[in-house]
Order: C-alpha cells, then sequence, then structure tokens
C-alpha cells in the first residue's frame, strides 16, 4: 500500500506543475473505462515555531501522515494530524489506513458510500478517517475544476480573520510572542493555570486586540470559572472555551446560562453525533476536522449547530496547509476560526489557505486549493 519515493514524488508533480502554470484541469469524468482510485500514505514530522505549552502537556513537534488519492492521473491531496493527546500516533494510522482499499470504488463522487465504508473499518481514528476524507474532497473538487468553497456556494471574500494563539509562557517570553503577532485581529491565550491573571495582564500591556481565552478544561470550579469569565470581560475577551471538564455537565450549562461570554465546546465534543448533547450546555461548538472524520462531516455539525441556534467556531491542530485549507474551505459560515496550524510550523510541503493580515485567504484553485513546495 505505501507508495515509494519516487513515485510519491511523480504523482504530487502531475497536479502541482498543472497548477503552477494557472491552469485549472479539465478531465473528463466519464470515460467508458472507468478508473480505480488508489491511496497511498507518507509519515510526516512537524517542526513547531514555539513549545507549544497547554494546561497538561508542551512540545516541539507534531505527528503527521500525508495521505493521497489517485485517479486516472489526477491526486488529491490529504492530512492527519495527530498531536498525542488525541490518542491517534503514526503507527496506528498506518495499521488503518492499510486496512483501507479504495480500489473497489471506480467512482470518487460518490463520496458518501466511499467515506461510509472507511468510517465503517473501525472505531476511532478519527485523524486517519479525516485524512481520507480531505484527499477525496481535493480530488473531487479537481474532477470539477472548482474549489469547495464554490461548490458549496459560500463567498470567499467572508472568510473570518482568524485568531493567533499565544502559548503558555514567562511574561518577557509573552510579550514578545504577542509583539509578534501585531498582524492578527484576534489572539487566543491558553489558560488554566495558576498564572492565567498575569498572562491576560501582560498581553494587555502590549495590545489592545481581542483575546478569547481557552482554558482546556482547566478549570474544576463552576463559581471561581464564573468569577474569572466576568474578570476576562473587563479585559476585553470575546469568549472562552472549554472552561470546565467535559464531564463536568451540568456545571458546564449553569456556566454557560450564567455567563456573560459565550461558551465554547471543544474537548466535550468530537462527531456530528455530539452536537445535539452540546445544546443548552455550551453557547457553541468548536469543529475540527481531525476529530470529525473530515471536511463532509464538519460540515454536516456546522449546519445542525446552526440549526440549534448555537454558534460555531473551526478550529484545528499544528497542521500543513492541507488540513489548514480544508478547514477553510468552509470558513465563510462560521463566527470565529482559530486556524493558525499552518502559521506555528517551519516545515510546511505544501502552499494554500493562510491568514494574511490575520484573515483566511482562499485560493481560486480546485481542490483544496494546495499545492507542493
Ligand atoms: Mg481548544
Amino acid at each position: 500500500m505505501k507508495l515509494s519515493r519516487k513515485n510519491f514524488l511523480k504523482t504530487t508533480g502531475v497536479v502541482a506543475a498543472g497548477l503552477s502554470f494557472g491552469i485549472t484541469p479539465k478531465f473528463s469524468i466519464n470515460k467508458s473505462k472507468a478508473g480505480k482510485m488508489r491511496l497511498t500514505f507518507e509519515p510526516y514530522t512537524l517542526q513547531l515555531k514555539h513549545v507549544f505549552t497547554l494546561s497538561t502537556s508542551s512540545r516541539t513537534t507534531t505527528p503527521v501522515m500525508l495521505t493521497q488519492i489517485e485517479y486516472e492521473g489526477i491526486v488529491g491531496y490529504g492530512e492527519a494530524s495527530m498531536p498525542p493527546y488525541l490518542g491517534e500516533s503514526q503507527e496506528t494510522a498506518t495499521k488503518f489506513l492499510s486496512k483501507v482499499d479504495l480500489s473497489q470504488f471506480n467512482d470518487p463522487f460518490k463520496m458518501d458510500e466511499i467515506l461510509a465504508y472507511v468510517d465503517s473499518i473501525d472505531v476511532g481514528n478519527a485523524a486517519a478517517k479525516a485524512s481520507v476524507d480531505i484527499a477525496l474532497h481535493d480530488l473531487v473538487g479537481k474532477l470539477i475544476g472548482q474549489p469547495w468553497f464554490k461548490i458549496w456556494g459560500l463567498d470567499k471574500e467572508k472568510t473570518p480573520y482568524t485568531s493567533y494563539t499565544i502559548g503558555i509562557d514567562t511574561p518577557d517570553v509573552v510579550r514578545e510572542k504577542t509583539k509578534e503577532a501585531a498582524e492578527f485581529k484576534i489572539l487566543k491565550v491558553k489558560m488554566g493555570r495558576e498564572n492565567d491573571k498575569e498572562m491576560i495582564e501582560t498581553i494587555r500591556s502590549v495590545t489592545d486586540v481581542p483575546l478569547c481565552v481557552d482554558v482546556n478544561q482547566g478549570w474544576t470550579d463552576k463559581h471561581f470559572a464564573l468569577d474569572m469569565i466576568h474578570w476576562l470581560k473587563e479585559k476585553g475577551i470575546v469568549f472562552v472555551e472549554q472552561p470546565m471538564p467535559k464531564e463536568q455537565v451540568d456545571d458546564n450549562a449553569w456556566l454557560t446560562e450564567q455567563s456573560p461570554l459565550p461558551t465554547i465546546a471543544d474537548e466535550a465534543l468530537q462527531r456530528l453525533q455530539d452536537v445535539i448533547k452540546m445544546y443548552g450546555v455550551y453557547s457553541a461548538i468548536n469543529i475540527k476536522l481531525m476529530k470529525c472524520t473530515g471536511m463532509r462531516e464538519g460540515y454536516k455539525m456546522l449546519n445542525l449547530a446552526r440549526a440549534l441556534g448555537m454558534k460555531v467556531m473551526i478550529g484545528c491542530m499544528t497542521e500543513t496547509s492541507v488540513a489548514i485549507s480544508a478547514a477553510t474551505q468552509m470558513s465563510p459560515l462560521v463566527d470565529w476560526a482559530d486556524l493558525d496550524g499552518n502559521i506555528l510550523i517551519i516545515n510546511d510541503p505544501f502552499n494554500g489557505a493562510i491568514a494574511i493580515d490575520g484573515k483566511m485567504r482562499l485560493l481560486d484553485l480546485p481542490g483544496l486549493g494546495v499545492e507542493k513546495k
């Protein structure tokens, strides 16, 4: 199943060469002799710009799996990003993707059927499943000759400003990081440690831009959490993400009812069937493609949350421009975006959607709009 290095470069070169000359591929999709789809994958390690510190861990790299689906000479790119706390790894992804046999399908447009099959292979493995979903979307968009935001009928001018994450660190480093992030119109602050207020005060000593806060389940007392949120409101904070442990459902619901700021579910949900459980417990959901098996389910989650009157954020892991571009395709529909994953790495093998002066920029290229560097 694994593609040799030589063939990997050969197949990626086909599409990259076409796109670099600004040619929109027009391929016949009604050939009398239908081709087969072929999935290949390769491990890759993302190097992070800064040490990434959450309330529970620190790291300098993120393991990913780069995937491709090749069909009649066209290549769709995908990716699984697997930060360790989510429980997937290059080993588990290799094991899962080795079981995926796309050669049984000869029509990439049967996305429902293909992705239902992929989902049925095993439980879990959400990021590995997303890597197939994203590559299939890229392939189908290229076959149609249109980017996904157009297929979905969205306006690329309506992409959101992304937040940019300032990690937990010493005041000097936080001040420095905040100054470096001057182009961003909203900053995200990781909280849930003893120096929470100090982090905010330090950032406020440098900038007045709106801030959003991600507690990563770090507060366990609902009254403490509510006091913190009132304090944060005075400091110009826009929303509070996952304030308390996901298991404290009643406490989170109480907090959301009392809170002067929107609360966002992140760790509390993964997939489509979880969205309804967030209703009445949080004000909004954070959709991440790596947790929900990709673009197809993420788009459904977005629409379900809207139907429930909830707000929507789209987030990411540290990822290459492949997964960021996939999420950005649906971003004109969201209230808030946290799509800084490809800005936080130094070895992105792709060009694609990226924040320009803080605003997500979509390219008018088919599929995800990504090309190999
Ligand atoms: Mg979060």
